[in-house]
């Protein structure tokens, strides 16, 4: 069932964030399909992929090399700052500083950087860093795809 409609607005609308879920209390809920092990899942053209790999390809702009882990063991939480890549826990620490920043200011990050990119005179590097998000986003936002995958 190939959806016209953009995989972030697909997928928040499947996520329930109420307060009280998980271990801790701070686990988002995936209510829609999940898979036989309980694992949440989202089609993403050409196929079905895990609702975690998706969260984290929503938040980090790159699908995990290989498995995503829990931390709170919940299967179907889909909170980016409750999972781990399986495969490189170094590099995900860094990610997830990048994405826990991102999250909470995304709307405003993506503004400022069209912002930015309009008066033409930073480089992408330089915004990336004045923004505080990685110079691949804007190059993405340049391009007029970071959001839309
Ligand atoms: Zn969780």
């Amino acid at each position: 069932m190939p959806a016209a409609e953009p995989l972030a607005s697909r997928f928040w609308r499947k996520v329930d964030k109420t307060p009280g879920y998980g271990p801790h209390g701070t686990c988002w809920r995936w209510i829609a399909n999940t898979n036989e092990d309980g694992y949440g899942t989202i089609w993403l053209s050409p196929k079905v992929i895990k609702a975690t790999h998706a969260v984290w390809l929503l938040t980090t702009g790159a699908l995990p090399v290989d498995q995503m882990l829990h931390k709170c063991d919940t299967r179907d939480c889909v909170n980016p700052e409750h999972l781990e890549d399986g495969t490189h826990p170094e590099n995900m620490r860094q990610m997830m500083e990048r994405t826990q920043r991102r999250r909470d200011t995304l709307p405003t990050d993506r503004e400022q950087v069209r912002q930015l990119l309009m008066h033409g005179q930073h480089s992408h590097q330089a915004i990336a860093d004045m923004v505080g998000v990685s110079r691949a986003v804007v190059t993405r936002i340049k391009n007029g795809k970071a959001w839309a995958r």
